[in-house]
């Protein structure tokens, strides 16, 4: 019962219950944003803890609403999803992570790759490579400084998967499989795709003292991906005893609230700086 306006905005009608009136809203105020620019990216660093240097950063997205204030994605990325608005929301996002990127470099602040979350509604757009490609040539930005991440909910198309990768990857952009874990197939994944990072969810590290069995997960998919020259880094993490558990069992580099949580584009810069004079 939802019909599209002349502007493309939903108009309400009567027979709509609390739940898709809520929903309803939500997707109006979501295409609000878009139109609006309400979104800001945050960016959270991935720390190698050998020498605690930066060796990259990952854009996270919030909606600056007017009126709620800062909207955490896990509020309106799933309804994105679903009416297809992510695909202009992650534009837009790709976009701005690379011209912050390169706008660092530009500042003569160490040179790191950039990790954007892509859909994967997105990521099975036709015209994804094409989009990708324009982006790297507006933006000035060198491929190697892109990484995109991707989860194993992807099962729909492998073969499409497969191929989109591949051209990804002849382009010179970074892949990681996000969430690596969480998924149906995720050997699967490695034996077939070509990505050069695996993210350990954090719900294996989060009880990594406690929990004998996420323990041992995240002890084999380390030297899983070590065997499989990927490079791997833990998520969540938030304590030196989580730490210690992920460098004894050679994982290096990390992400996580112990070392910061995502910060505004300024707050990353300062501690760019810090990186390249101590
Ligand atoms: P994610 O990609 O797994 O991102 C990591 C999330 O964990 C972030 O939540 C981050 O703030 C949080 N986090 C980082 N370190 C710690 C820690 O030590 N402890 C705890 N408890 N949490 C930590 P955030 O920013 O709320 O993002 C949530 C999810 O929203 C992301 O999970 C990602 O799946 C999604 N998301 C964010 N931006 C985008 C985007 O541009 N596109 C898409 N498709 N999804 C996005
Ligand atoms: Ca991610
Ligand atoms: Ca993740
Ligand atoms: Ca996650």
């Amino acid at each position: 019962v939802k019909e599209k306006g002349k502007s493309n905005v939903q108009i309400y009608t009567s027979s709509m219950n609390n739940t898709s009136l809520e929903r309803f809203n939500l997707e109006n105020d979501i295409r609000r944003a878009i139109e609006n620019g309400e979104f800001v990216l945050y960016y959270q660093p991935q720390i190698n803890t050998d020498n605690n240097e930066i060796v990259g950063v990952e854009a996270l997205i919030r909606w600056n609403d007017p009126i709620k204030g800062l909207v955490s994605p896990s509020h309106f990325i799933p309804i994105a999803e679903e009416s297809g608005m992510i695909i202009d929301i992650e534009n837009w996002v790709i976009k701005s992570a690379c011209e912050q990127n390169k706008a660092w470099q530009n500042e003569g602040l160490p040179k790191i790759p950039i990790s954007v979350n892509l859909s994967t509604r997105h990521f099975l757009q036709p015209n994804i490579v094409e989009m990708v490609t324009q982006v790297l040539e507006e933006t000035g930005l060198a491929p190697q400084f892109l990484n995109i991440e991707i989860t194993e909910s992807m099962s729909v198309d492998i073969d499409r998967a497969i191929t989109t990768l591949q051209k990804l990857k002849k382009l010179g952009v970074q892949i990681s499989i996000d969430d690596f874990g969480t998924g149906y197939s995720s050997l699967n994944y490695l034996k077939n795709f070509p990505i050069h990072k695996l993210k350990i969810d954090r719900s294996f590290v989060r009880d990594i003292k406690k929990n004998p069995n996420d323990a041992a997960i995240v002890s084999t998919i380390i030297s899983m991906a070590h065997h499989l020259n990927l490079e791997v880094i833990a998520e969540g993490v938030e304590s030196a005893e989580q730490l210690s558990y992920l460098n004894n069992n050679r994982c290096k580099i990390v992400q996580g609230y112990f070392f910061s949580p995502p910060v505004t584009a300024q707050q990353l810069q300062l501690k760019l700086l810090k990186n390249n004079f101590g």
